[in-house]
């Protein structure tokens, strides 16, 4: 795997710091608030680049203008006419590198009180308030140098929200109270992140370098740096607040992208005033001459201790900041050919030797100034004992490179990918757009915002050797990562807690290293025969339906076809499911299946590396009743791909040496289960209990050892040996050939393993258990990594259906933001507060997840306290705001997928629940149109309310194993905040002991029925 600038955070941990966990769903609809100013852009700014002069995507429709404002903000405006969502994005060039040395974490906590009131919209809540009532979201997120927000939007209300979103910028408040409050949600989200190893390596390595650089500073912040230390101090934290807003939040470090349905000149008038006034500090965007890590960091060993069990080898060294060569990217070149896949690669070899699994290498950000190359390992148990050896082998790579030079060709071939990359991108989310516009133009000239990322156009060989001549032994910095180690480590990282030690590299082995010589099987990858030349549209096809349309069935396969007619890009989907019987009939099943997708895929993965390169990739992923095989991507070739991957399936042999190591990952895998998020345990344990059938990791885990290459040898043509493959093609494909293809799977299934067609009582689908009306069931277990509790609640509101479904979609989106504002902002409960829709297997209900510091009964309560509230608001809501939320939920529905992998998305899960309801957004929306207060007032009544007589609760309270949590909780938390009360009369829960005796002795739901009529369908063939 190579990685592009920037985006290589695959063992490193993410260096962005996120403000809420995930979107929520807020509210709908309004008074636009905005007055147009009538103001040219020519009049606000000092240099404008117009549509034409700026290098777009041939495929790009959308208008835009970036310009230079006289305040020295930067702007790009994106007019699209065709836009569901409206939306924008402001990027600061400054981060947490330049937080004060005894303020860690005032960047991003200055990020976190942004969102909450301004001089001209004081509620904490306007905001996202207002987003929310008009289909519309919000995040932030602070890197080491940027501080990045962003949201979408209805596109009738983008005035009214940009001109809330201007006041961040303007006029922000950071009252005291919210000052105070708000920092237990920075506290949280740190603790989220503690015992996460990605995190905790990316600290330990930068920890690692000079004390003095602001590169080693701990970004997040909790409650110790922001609030108790400063305050023993004598520092008021809330005026150090309004110190960092006032010294560095000015206009000239500010880049701006907008995108609206407006002309481009519309969006300049109503832009440009709002942004215009932002203050001119002439702040100078920081810089770094040097790197963190000077010659006493260098030619170090670090070994640290993971979480999780884990096993990884990191190589990095200090590189010039290549930010200015983008148009010859040297870094991204090497990248390309250092965590190559194909034969002759370093990854080849070293899985030959058993030692290392996965790899990946490129350059990677480190400041305005400087920039770190890095090769990441992912070693098996034999690799761990062959450290050196793996280092060696891949000095002789970077000799290799050497001694062949800069190629021209394989500049020539990223090149090429490059431009066909930009030149067939699939159009973005507004909101992803516009933060990556908004990052992108401090990055690049104006002319140049949209193609910089992308295009290869200048061919800069004396670059290249400038960059391999920096990689060299002396100058390295190693990571080892392992259990193993936790009896060396004599050191703690001061923020996270990991131990680790650091070794100087003994001189001979750099020796060693520096006379590596050759390795015999090294070389450079042959060219790339994946690389799609054919990019037409295929004959368009007539009379076509625009959804999709059964074009073929046999006893053992069944196909959909659409032919794309909106992207009208080269691409297509072709998606498999496959059903057996017996995948899925036991844990020791169960695992076959896992372990026989996953070394399948180790197998053919030399193969597989150039066409994933040339934008065509494939997987094939065990589910509970077989597996899912997709081919994705430049439809040219799929059928050479496909036929491949066919191929190989039906004549698979088990390679001992790979199956040992696969297992013992894959066993690893299930354990590290333990040490996920106690959000996540929730999550897990709602499905566990709720699904007819799911394996336990544990019962998985129980009978992974007795997985051999025999057994799994065996296996594979039994699961073969009989199935139903229901597909779908659909994009810039005739029937024609999809028949076809369906044919050639067909035919190579029955040719090479005899392959026969289920019988129909053998396709089975599991089922969803029913909790009886009025019931309410707990499950509680301990999660022993993490120190914060979490809950999932959820209440199973019955069957999907069309109407079922917009009732509580509308439920979900009136209680949202208040959930967010009540129990995270004001109450402050943790970090994660989510709500949100939860479906499986045709059942569907309310679902609240949090994270947090609090015993779980008492958040539990808190939560009650909090849907009882939500019953008088939607009594007392008035008809113009329930309108507003059912025009936002309109919004959000009709928000349609931008890529034709989205659209396959939502094709294919309908295929996969076997609903088929192709044309779900415009049925539920219209049904949606026709709801009326008084029925979403029942549906509250009947299976939410306290004394709803179809209330049916499953709550999973996950405890931390260790420190206890307090128990009794005063009425009002130390926020000064009241509390909304509990409701008296809560019933009290049935505890589940045992999970099976749980399932024994309730109903299952039936399976959904299909939209359309099946049968119908066939007839037509
Ligand atoms: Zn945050």
């Amino acid at each position: 795997m190579f990685s592009r600038a920037s985006s290589f955070l695959r063992f490193i941990s993410p260096s962005a710091r996120k403000h809420k966990f995930s979107p929520l769903f807020l509210p709908s609809h309004s008074q636009a608030t905005f007055r147009s100013i009538s103001a040219m852009a020519t009049q606000r700014a000092l240099e404008i680049v117009e549509h034409s002069d700026m290098i777009r995507s041939a495929g790009d429709k959308r208008l835009y203008r970036a310009m230079t404002l006289k305040n020295g903000m930067k702007v790009v405006l994106v007019s699209d006419p065709d836009t569901d969502k409206s939306s924008a994005a402001l990027d600061v060039h400054v981060g947490f590198m330049k937080d004060p040395k005894d303020l860690p974490g005032l960047a991003h906590f200055c990020e976190h009180m942004l969102f909450l009131g301004t001089k001209k919209y004081e509620e904490e809540n306007a905001y996202n308030k207002f987003l929310s009532e008009h289909g519309g979201m919000s995040n932030a997120y602070t890197s080491s140098e940027n501080t990045n927000y962003f949201f979408d939007i209805r596109p009738e209300n983008l005035p009214g929200a940009l001109d809330r979103f201007a006041q961040f910028f303007l006029c922000p408040l950071f009252t005291p109270s919210a000052t105070d409050r708000e920092v237990n949600a920075v506290n949280s989200e740190n603790d989220k992140n503690l015992q996460q190893d990605p995190w905790r390596f990316n600290m330990l390595d930068r920890s690692l370098g000079n004390p003095d650089h602001d590169y080693t500073k701990y970004g997040t912040g909790n409650k110790d740096t922001l609030d108790t230390i400063p305050k023993s101090k004598g520092l008021n934290t809330r005026d150090e607040l309004l110190k960092f807003h006032s010294q560095y939040y000015s206009s000239n470090i500010m880049s701006l992208a907008v995108l609206g349905k407006e002309s481009l000149d519309e969006l300049s008038e109503m832009v440009l005033p709002l942004f215009d006034p932002v203050a001119n500090k002439s702040v100078e965007i920081p810089s770094w001459k040097e790197g963190p890590y000077g010659p006493e960091h260098v030619k170090k060993i670090c070994y640290a201790v993971p979480v999780k069990d884990l096993r990884n080898l990191s190589v990095s060294w200090t590189i010039p900041d290549l930010s200015d060569y983008y148009a010859s990217n040297p870094g991204h070149i090497l990248g390309h050919l250092i965590g190559h896949e194909g034969k002759g690669s370093l990854l080849s070899e070293l899985k030959q030797k058993g030692w290392v699994n996965s790899l990946c290498g490129g350059q990677t950000d480190g400041a305005n100034g400087f920039m770190f190359f890095r090769i990441d390992f992912d070693l098996s148990e034999e690799g761990l004992e062959h450290v050196d050896d793996i280092l060696l082998k891949m000095f002789q790579y970077i000799e290799m490179l050497r001694k062949e030079g800069p190629q021209e060709w394989v500049y020539k071939e990223c090149q090429q990918l490059s431009d066909m990359i930009f030149k067939f991108k699939d159009k973005e989310m507004p909101i992803n757009y516009t933060s990556f516009l908004a990052r992108r133009t401090q990055k690049y000239p104006l002319p140049e915002v949209l193609s910089g990322s992308y295009l290869l156009t200048e061919y800069r060989p004396d670059l290249i050797t400038m960059v391999l001549d920096k990689l060299v032994p002396e100058t390295m910095r190693i990571g080892v990562v392992a259990k193993k180690f936790a009896d060396v480590v004599d050191q703690k990282e001061k923020w996270y807690g990991t131990d680790y030690k650091v070794e100087d590299i003994p001189e001979e082995k750099i020796q060693k290293w520096k006379n590596c010589g050759l390795g015999e099987n090294l070389h450079l990858p042959p060219r790339n025969e994946f690389i799609p030349t054919n990019f037409d549209l295929v004959p368009r096809e007539k009379d076509c339906s625009h959804l999709p349309e059964m074009v073929k069935e046999t006893g053992l396969t069944r196909l959909w076809f659409r032919q794309d007619d909106k992207f009208l890009l080269p691409k297509a989907c072709m998606s498999f499911d496959i059903s057996s019987p017996i995948a899925y009939i036991d844990p020791l099943h169960a695992n076959m299946s896992t372990l026989f997708t996953e070394l399948f895929k180790d197998a053919l993965n030399e193969y597989a590396y150039d066409a994933e390169l040339a934008g065509l990739s494939y997987d094939l992923m065990s589910t509970i009743w077989g597996m899912v095989l997709q081919v994705k991507g430049y439809h040219e070739k799929q059928p050479i791909l496909l036929r491949k991957i066919l191929e190989k399936l039906t004549d698979f042999k088990v390679d001992p040496k790979r199956f040992e190591i696969h297992k013992e990952m894959y066993i690893r895998g299930l354990r590290n289960f333990f040490a996920e998020e106690p959000y996540q345990h929730s999550v897990y344990y709602t499905n566990n209990l709720m699904a007819e059938v799911q394996w336990t990791k544990a019962e998985l885990l129980q009978s992974a050892e007795d997985v051999t290459v025999e057994k799994l040898q065996a296996f594979i043509p039994e699961l073969l040996s009989q199935l139903f493959i229901e597909g779908l093609i659909y994009g810039n494909v005739t029937k024609q050939q999809a028949k076809d293809i369906i044919d050639m799977t067909e035919n190579i299934l029955s040719e090479k393993c005899g392959t026969r067609e289920l019988l129909p009582s053998q396709y089975k689908r599991y089922r969803e258990v029913q909790i009886p009306d009025g019931c309410y069931y707990l499950y509680q277990t301990d999660n022993k990594v993490h120190k914060s509790s979490s809950i999932a609640i959820y209440y199973q509101c019955g069957m999907q259906d069309t109407l079922p479904n917009m009732l509580l979609e509308l439920l979900v989106q009136i209680v949202g933001e208040p959930c967010f504002n009540i129990l995270r902002t004001k109450e402050q409960l943790g970090y994660i507060v989510f709500s949100g829709v939860r479906r499986a297997r045709g059942v569907q209900g309310l679902r609240v997840i949090i994270q947090s510091d609090r015993p779980p009964q008492y958040v539990d309560d808190r939560v009650e306290a909090f849907l009882h509230h939500m019953d008088s608001v939607i009594q007392e809501m008035s008809q113009e705001e329930y309108d507003k939320h059912v025009n936002a939920l309109v919004t959000k529905r009709m928000d349609k997928p931008k890529k034709i992998n989205g659209q396959n998305s939502k094709y294919w899960s309908e295929i996969l629940s076997n609903t088929y309801n192709f044309d779900r957004d415009d049925i539920e929306v219209a049904c949606l149109k026709t709801i009326k207060k008084d029925s979403l007032m029942k549906f509250f009544k009947d299976f939410i309310a306290v004394d709803a007589p179809h209330r049916h609760k499953l709550s999973i309270h996950i405890l931390p194993a260790n420190e206890g949590l307090g128990t009794d909780e005063p009425n009002t938390n130390d926020n000064g905040i009241d509390l909304l009360p509990v409701p008296p009369n809560l019933p009290k829960p049935t505890i589940v002991d045992d999970i099976s005796d749980f399932k024994r002795h309730l109903g299952l739901y039936p399976l959904p029925k299909p939209f359309i009529d099946i049968r119908r369908a066939r007839s037509k063939l």
